[in-house]
């Protein structure tokens, strides 16, 4: 069992106040949501605990089991077991998907034999085309793929935690389906039971990855915490209720 701390976590981007103050706690095999509108610092929280360059911590801590994340340079900090799931997946041609993982695999002292197997078994089950494991990093690949390559590695991978941003962009309902059930069905493992942040916009994603708890977040701030039902409050009446002053501009 793992637990994610995060306590009054605030940042600058290139000098503007984005986060102010996120507090949120997050045990092996929960799924918190957070939900906010466009600007809200969404992207921004995912960059910043995964350690991306530009992101400037002005206040508060990450704590992953004792562990300080935040001293921590990015890859140690997907050494130690978070696991980004990035909204916009990059295409990066000469990079295979198999050679990746292999790396990726023994950078975390871990085994590399069945590997092959094993990618074979994701890929059938997330709907993931086997040709498509030895090719350049979603070179040409389209949205959907994008994501169901993005899931196959997260299930190849096992991370202790995984921040999903919007996991349900660019994604058509079947490729949604299907990503969102492996997720949830990591999350309910047994043995090691996948921590998850999903990041959406929508409630969409919700309805196939459930999550025990949703958090809105407003100007770099949370603002409400509930569980699944406040998902449906969102989808009703809209941010507007909870945030009357901030800009809801899509
Ligand atoms: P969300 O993911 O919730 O839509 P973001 O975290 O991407 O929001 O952005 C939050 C705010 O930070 C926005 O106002 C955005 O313009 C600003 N921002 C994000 N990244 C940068 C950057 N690299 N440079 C300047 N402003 C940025
Ligand atoms: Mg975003
Ligand atoms: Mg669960």
């Amino acid at each position: 069992m793992s637990t994610l701390t995060i306590s009054g976590l605030s940042a600058t981007v290139a000098g503007k106040q984005i986060l102010n103050g996120i507090d949120l706690t997050v045990s092996s095999g929960e799924v918190h949501a957070i939900m906010g509108p466009n600007g809200a610092g969404k992207s921004t929280l995912s960059a910043v605990l995964m350690g991306k360059p530009g992101y400037e911590v002005t206040g508060g801590s990450v704590d992953l089991d004792g562990t300080d994340v935040l001293s921590l340079p990015a890859w140690r900090r997907a050494a130690a077991g978070l696991h980004l799931v990035m909204q916009y997946p990059t295409e990066v041609p000469g990079v295979m998907l198999d050679d990746m993982l292999g790396e990726a695999l023994t950078t975390r002292g871990r085994t590399t034999d069945g590997l092959r197997d094993a990618l074979a078994a994701e890929a059938a089950k997330i709907g993931f085309e086997e040709r498509f494991l030895h090719r350049p990093l979603n070179v040409d690949l389209s949205g959907g793929e994008k994501k169901r390559n993005e899931t196959l590695q997260l299930a190849v991978l096992r991370p202790t935690f995984a921040i999903l941003d919007e996991l349900d962009s660019g994604l058509d309902i079947d490729a949604l389906r299907d990503c969102s059930r492996r997720v949830e069905e990591m999350s309910n493992d047994a043995e090691s039971p996948l921590g998850v942040i999903a990041i959406t916009h929508y409630n969409r994603l919700l309805e196939e990855l459930k999550p025990d708890h949703v958090h809105i977040l407003v100007k770099g701030r949370i603002v409400e915490s509930g569980g699944p039902e406040l998902a449906e409050v969102l989808e009703r009446d809209g941010y507007a209720a909870f945030a009357p002053e901030a800009d809801l501009a899509d």
